[in-house]
């Protein structure tokens, strides 16, 4: 089994979600509990494609909550605790 890179999975979660998209543009729903495909609610597809699509945006959202962000300032031992002074000083 092959792994795909973070392009190509993102490359291929898009795809899926388009066309999840286009078959959610044909179910909608209808008058008297009907779906506009022609089946009455829920409809099974409209369900199976809005599970498809947000399963894809979830996992492209994961993809996007891992980015390594800057660090904007560097943690300093506070001198003053005497626990840290006798960590400090048996380093040296
Ligand atoms: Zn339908």
């Amino acid at each position: 089994m092959r792994a795909l890179s973070k392009e190509q999975f993102t490359a291929y979660a898009n795809g899926q979600i388009e066309m999840a998209d286009q078959i959610l543009a044909g179910h909608r729903q209808g008058p008297g509990g009907w779906c506009s495909c022609g089946k009455q609610l829920p409809c099974t597809v409209e369900e199976h494609a809005t599970a498809t699509r947000n399963r894809y945006r979830n996992k492209l959202a994961l993809l996007d909550s891992t980015t390594a962000l800057p660090v904007l300032a560097c943690a300093a031992p506070p001198r003053r605790n005497p626990l840290w002074r006798r960590l400090l000083a048996g380093l040296r």
